[in-house]
């Protein structure tokens, strides 16, 4: 089938990228100017990369106060999402549970709840005994206790993307699936355009959304970064009668199972050897073994469940565990959306919004300093690291 052909041929800004970041930037811009000059460049389908293959796990449990803001504006969104874009994407607010292990993890997440606490996030450590009353099927062997935020939650991706993705187009944004961006072209030091296999469109604003191609897409504007892509597994079981209410996670293997709204367990773990970025994404027995062994450690009823599915997708991480977000200082009109590691869609909806106010050339109230892509080209130590970052 040949490639759509753009509408135009100039844009005022291209978004590089239809997963859940490129599409609420696409959303707050489209509210700011002209629909009709925002284009959308996918190279796959609608929810080809990781927007499409995650565990739906969203939490405002962070170490760092700039994220934790992104994270509890972001689950007022979600709260709205059914009235705002007439679709129910089931987010279902059984609280995230952050299992301490040893008497480090304990010391951890006890600052985590100082943290927390102070942003008015009523987040409680919960003993053994209490852990049993929350989720009774719990193997609490080896568990000194844990975090427990009753407002976190999991969410159903596919109608958040489905839902942004029909409000873009009723407003008259562009978005050309299987249309990749094959190179961002300068002039001076200055976006003027993009290299599309249908031919140039001129552009003096990219914003690139690329998940864990965003390292490709910033070479293909000549610019060298830090981000790296990274294979992550996940299974979902059969369906069970619900009896999980919150996500469950630990900080040890970054292990984290939820229930669905259509009762199969869904979850996934860092591989004791992690998996990078250059075998493509296909899942593997290596993690069916591991994950089947953590599962049961500590749902021991899941013992004869049979896993339905298992797929993979990419992370794309940073040094410092935090997102990308500013325009690159070496290409003017650059603007980099990308680096959300495991954690992408939880912060997606705060983070359109300020991607969105960049692309602008607005202010916003991001933190000096925290989420800009020059933080890695200053030599020294980021400002900010986070911890909470899991995977
Ligand atoms: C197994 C797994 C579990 C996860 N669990 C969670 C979770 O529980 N909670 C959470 O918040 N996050 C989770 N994440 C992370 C989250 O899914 C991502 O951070 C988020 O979806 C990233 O969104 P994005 O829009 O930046 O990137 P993506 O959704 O990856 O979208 C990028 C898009 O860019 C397209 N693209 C790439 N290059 C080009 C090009 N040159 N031209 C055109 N298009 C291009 C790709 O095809 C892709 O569709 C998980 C991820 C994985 C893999």
């Amino acid at each position: 089938m040949a490639p759509p052909v753009p509408r135009r041929r100039e844009y005022e800004v291209i978004i590089v990228g239809a997963g859940v970041l490129g599409l609420y930037t696409a959303h707050y811009l489209s509210q700011r100017m002209d629909p009709g000059r925002i284009l959308i460049l996918e190279k796959g389908y609608l929810s080809a990369g990781a927007s499409g293959r995650n565990g739906g796990g969203v939490r405002q449990q962070w170490e760092t106060v700039p994220t934790i803001r992104l994270a509890q504006e972001s689950v007022a969104s979600y709260r709205r999402f059914p009235r705002e874009f007439g679709y129910n994407p089931w987010f279902r607010q059984g609280g995230y549970l952050f299992l301490a292990l040893d008497e480090n993890e304990e010391a951890i997440l006890g600052r985590t709840r100082s943290v927390l606490r102070r942003e008015g996030l009523p987040v409680e450590w919960l003993e053994p005994r209490e852990l049993g009353r929350l989720v009774p099927a719990l193997s609490r062997e080896g568990i000194r206790g844990g975090n427990y935020l009753r407002s976190d939650g999991v969410i159903f991706p596919f109608p958040v993307l489905w839902g942004l993705y029909q409000d873009l187009r009723r407003r008259g944004v562009e978005i050309l699936l299987g249309t990749e961006a094959q190179e961002i072209l300068r002039s001076g030091g200055h976006v003027a355009g993009v290299r599309l296999p249908q031919g140039r469109v001129d552009v003096p604003t990219v914003v690139n959304a690329a998940g864990g191609w965003s390292r490709e897409v910033s070479l293909r504007a000549g610019l060298t970064v830090v981000n790296q892509p990274s294979r992550h597994e996940i299974l979902a079981t059969e369906p069970l009668k619900p009896f999980l209410d919150p996500m469950v996670v630990t900080l040890r293997r970054g292990l984290y199972f939820s229930q669905s709204m259509r009762g199969e367990i869904i979850g996934g773990l860092t591989l004791s050897e992690p998996a990078g970025g250059d075998h493509g994404m296909p899942s593997s027995s290596r993690f069916l073994g591991e994950m089947a062994r953590e599962l049961v450690r500590y749902l021991p009823a899941l013992t004869s469940v049979r896993v339905l599915r298992a797929w993979a997708g990419f992370y794309d991480d940073t040094p410092d565990g935090l997102p990308v977000m500013g325009e690159d200082p070496r290409l003017a009109g650059f603007i980099q959306a990308n680096g959300f590691g495991g954690h992408g869609f939880m912060l997606a909806p705060a983070a359109g919004r300020r991607v969105a106010q960049i692309a602008l050339g607005e202010p916003t109230d991001l933190a000096p300093g925290v989420f800009s892509p020059d933080r890695f080209q200053t030599g020294g130590p980021p400002p900010v690291r986070e911890g909470l970052q899991l995977g």
